[in-house]
């Protein structure tokens, strides 16, 4: 195993490490990176995750979306997002690092158990503009990568930068999902980032109308 270099610090992973891989495939991470992946820590959401303010008895964000949206029925979140996080997601999103997706996908397959409770693992669509800007689908890339077999029922249209709408323009915009192959049983809808939560459920509501029986969403941060 000697000379397995660390995807992101380039410094040469131990061998220990590959022992407790679950699927025995070589590691891609090395202990000191992996570190600074953090928990989630504090007061949270027990549902969305979501931090809770000191004075905040139940989360607002959930009681905002489950009067607009049927609730998820779970909602996975694997790390905090942290200046590290930001900064690998920048650099696999925003830059387009391509290779990254291989440490993405190293933690997705530590949440095997999660992973194997769902019969339908479905990537967060990319819209087609942004799939022509960066040239890849960022969580179906990292999901060939974990070599979890997934589907792709949903399409996704283009659609005005969200980040430049309230969050009363967005919830007023039309769902930019349809699907287009049908799907059955409990679906995962894997995404990088949970924030506002608004684009999963949109994709989410879309699903409702198919013969689906629960809808679970992994995402690997949560500011
Ligand atoms: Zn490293
Ligand atoms: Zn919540």
């Amino acid at each position: 195993m000697a000379g397995l270099k660390c995807l992101i610090c380039f410094e040469v992973i131990k061998e220990p490490l590959f022992l407790s891989n679950y699927f025995s495939v070589p590691p891609v991470l090395c202990e000191a990176c992996r570190s600074l992946l953090q928990e989630l820590e504090g007061r949270r959401c027990t549902h969305c995750w979501r931090k809770l303010l000191a004075d905040e008895a139940d989360c607002t964000d959930c009681s905002f979306m489950h009067r607009h949206f049927t609730p998820l029925d779970t909602i996975h979140v694997l790390y905090d997002y942290n200046d590290f996080m930001k900064e690998l997601i920048h650099c696999y999103k925003g830059r387009g690092d391509v290779r990254l997706a291989a440490v993405f996908a190293e933690l997705l397959r530590a949440q095997h158990k999660t992973i194997a409770s769902y019969d339908c693992i479905i990537p967060l669509p990319t819209s087609e503009d942004k799939l022509n800007s960066r040239g890849f689908s960022q969580i179906e890339a990292i999901l060939e990568e974990s070599r979890y077999s997934f589907c792709q029922p949903l399409k996704m249209a283009g659609r005005t930068k969200q980040s430049m709408l309230t969050k009363r323009e967005r919830l007023q915009q039309e769902n930019p999902f349809t699907v287009i192959a049908p799907v059955e049983g409990r679906v995962l809808i894997v995404d990088d980032i949970y924030t506002t939560g608004l684009t999963v459920h949109r994709a989410a509501e879309v699903l409702r109308h198919e013969n689906v029986s629960a809808i679970g969403v992994l995402a690997f941060a949560r500011p």
